[in-house]
Order: C-alpha cells, then sequence, then structure tokens
C-alpha cells in the first residue's frame, strides 16, 4: 500500500499516522520530496481497511498494490485448479459443456433434455428447483421435488447435476442431491450464504453479480475459501450495460482477466447474458476461444412453453450443432471437449 501525504502536512498528524500504521505492524518505507512525501506500506494489508486512512487531514491519496483476495490468488497457488465433480474434470485443459434446462418443470421434461444433452455430449445437467426470480407471481421452482427428479435423470444418465441455492435453510437437500451448488448472480454478496457454503466440500459455482466488479466476485469466492472449501468455480453471466439488445453484456474481457488474477477455472453461461438463444452459439464459442474451461447452457425441447427463460433455450439440434463447433474450437486453442 502505497500513501501520499498532503503538501505541507502537519507534522503531528504525520506521527500520528506513523504510529497507527506500525501498531497495525506495518513496515514503513518513507520517501521525503520537497513537495511530496509518500510512505511505502509493507506489510499484509488484506484485512485492513485502507479507505479508514483518509480520516488523518495529512492523507491526500491512498493506493493498494497488493490484491485483497488471498486464497483465489494466483500468486499463492500458481496452479490452475481443476476440480473432480464425479470424475469429470473442471479446469485445466479440458472444456467441460453444463447444460439443461433454466426449470426443472416435471420428470418427462427433465428426462427428454437431460437425455437428449447427454447425447450431444454435455457432461453436468443443471436444472433450477429453487428460482429467483423478479417477480413473485413467476414460477418459483418446483423446490426438493425438482432437486429429487434431477438427481434421477443424473443418475439415469451419468451426470453430476448442478441446481441452484437461495437460502441456507435447503443446504442439507443440497447436500443430499446435487454435486456443485450454484449461487446465483442475485446472491453473490450473500456472505452469510457464503461463509456457510465455505463450510462444506461440495464444489459451489459462484456466479458474477451483474452490477459487481470482478475483484468484488473474487472477493466473494475468498469468503467460500477463507470457510475452507476450496472447490469454487466460477461463472460469468453478463452484467448490466446500457444495452438492450441483448439481456446483459457478456464480459468477454473476465476470462483473461481472471485468468491472470486467479487459479480458479472459469465458466461462461451464455445463456443468461445473450437472453435470446440465437446469439448462444457465438458467445459460446467466443468464449472457449478466450479461454474458459467451459459453459454452462440453457436447453428446452419445447421452450415455446417453458416456465421460464424460453427465449434464450436452445433446442436440442441447435445445442448438437453448438457442441460440435465447440470442439473444432477447443481444440484450436489446444483444449479437449470430451463428447
Ligand atoms: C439460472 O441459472 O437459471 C439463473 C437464474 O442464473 P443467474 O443467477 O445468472 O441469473
Ligand atoms: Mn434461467
Amino acid at each position: 500500500m502505497i500513501v501520499k501525504l498532503k503538501r505541507n502536512a502537519n507534522q503531528t498528524d504525520v506521527t500520528h499516522l506513523k504510529e497507527h500504521l506500525r501498531n497495525q505492524g506495518f513496515e514503513l518505507h518513507e520517501s521525503i520530496g520537497t513537495s511530496y512525501s509518500i510512505f511505502g506500506v509493507v506489510g499484509d494489508t488484506a484485512s485492513f481497511d485502507m479507505r479508514s486512512l483518509y480520516a488523518y487531514e495529512c492523507v491526500e491519496s491512498v493506493v493498494r498494490v497488493q490484491e485483497p483476495f488471498k486464497k483465489v490468488n494466483r500468486k499463492f497457488t500458481q496452479e490452475d485448479t481443476i476440480i473432480d465433480v464425479n470424475g469429470v474434470r473442471i479446469g485445466g485443459d479440458n472444456i467441460v459443456v453444463m447444460a439443461g434446462p433454466c426449470s426443472v418443470e416435471s420428470k418427462e421434461q427433465v428426462d427428454i433434455i437431460a437425455k437428449a444433452v447427454k447425447e450431444a455430449g454435455a457432461k453436468i445437467l443443471r436444472g433450477g428447483a429453487f428460482k429467483p426470480r423478479t417477480s413473485p407471481y413467476s414460477y418459483q421452482g418446483m423446490g426438493v421435488e425438482g432437486l429429487q427428479i434431477l438427481k434421477e435423470a443424473g443418475d439415469k444418465y451419468g451426470m453430476p447435476i448442478i441446481s441452484e441455492l437461495m437460502s441456507t435453510e435447503n443446504i442439507d437437500d443440497f447436500l443430499q442431491y446435487v454435486d456443485i451448488i450454484q449461487v446465483g448472480a442475485r446472491n453473490m454478496q450473500n456472505f452469510h450464504l457464503l461463509k456457510e457454503l465455505g463450510k462444506l466440500d461440495k464444489p459451489i459455482l459462484l456466479k458474477r453479480g451483474f452490477s459487481n466488479t470482478i475483484e468484488e466476485w473474487l472477493m466473494s469466492a475468498e469468503y467460500i475459501m477463507a470457510g475452507g472449501n476450496n472447490n469454487v468455480i466460477l461463472c460469468e453471466r453478463g452484467i448490466r450495460t446500457f444495452e438492450p439488445y441483448t439481456r446483459n453484456t457478456l464480459d468477454i474481457s473476465t476470462i483473461p482477466v481472471v485468468k491472470k488474477l486467479s487459479h480458479l477455472p472459469v465458466i461462461i453461461d451464455p445463456s443468461h447474458a445473450a437472453g435470446k438463444w440465437d446469439y448462444v452459439e457465438s458467445l459460446s464459442l467466443a468464449s472457449i476461444a478466450a479461454g474458459a474451461d467451459g459453459l454452462i447452457i440453457e436447453v428446452h425441447h419445447d421452450p415455446e412453453h417453458a416456465m421460464s427463460d424460453g427465449a434464450q433455450s436452445l433446442k436440442p439440434k441447435k445445442f448438437e450443432e453448438l457442441m460440435t463447433k465447440a470442439e473444432t474450437v477447443s481444440s484450436a486453442v489446444g483444449k479437449t471437449l470430451e463428447r
């Protein structure tokens, strides 16, 4: 951390500031200029609220040089993290595709979609049973029965399952039925939920909130890892911008940025980014080309009658076509999409 002092700073105030920093266990390297003085503050500043220094009148500006996240940081773990979900490896040189309906609607619906996505080469089955809907009058999901339906299909087709958890009260059900717990965009900063998930060892797919910075997202991952759960998968699903042609704007630059900052796998959700099925293929291929570790895609055999997100759901045939192209792009960037 670097602290720049104001020109003509009051020396008593500066002495108090120095004492304060030394009392926190930091070492100070002073550089005194004719106009400005600067302190290099050395030590572990991760838990230090650097903005608190602006309370000192002598402080002009404070700049952090160390990222506030540790366990998530590639500086601490150089190797890519690979998360093994019942034999499906997420991260490294693999491209993993998760697919399924936005919402679990019935046993028949899940069975049809699971069979189709499995045949096309998806490795993990997705489906929402607890739905975070903007309107309380929209379909809210089947609850625990939905998880049971998903698990049954997962067992039948040999696919681990992923579903979104909204509340700590359902953790036991998720431990019983689900292989990857999804934290949705709206809950990315539900710190109580994140802390509870930190106590588990189940993989967590942490979506980026639609108005959150990359650093805030990585700090949320840090919450889970700080609790002891290292099995964190990051998921970019589009952020809110001024552009209405798409539901969200897929922030493709998160891929190289997060890959540089962190060792955790990055999965892209082109469905919630696009909001329309006919943009999903391009965004998927671009994501793999940019270095993503996989995709999570909404698929529905009858999207016109889907209970949620039909507009962005691919029909099985389109999904299969996407998978063929995704396989080609994967090998072009030296990765393998096993089907
Ligand atoms: C979902 O995956 O169906 C979902 C609601 O995602 P998000 O949290 O990204 O909106
Ligand atoms: Mn959805």
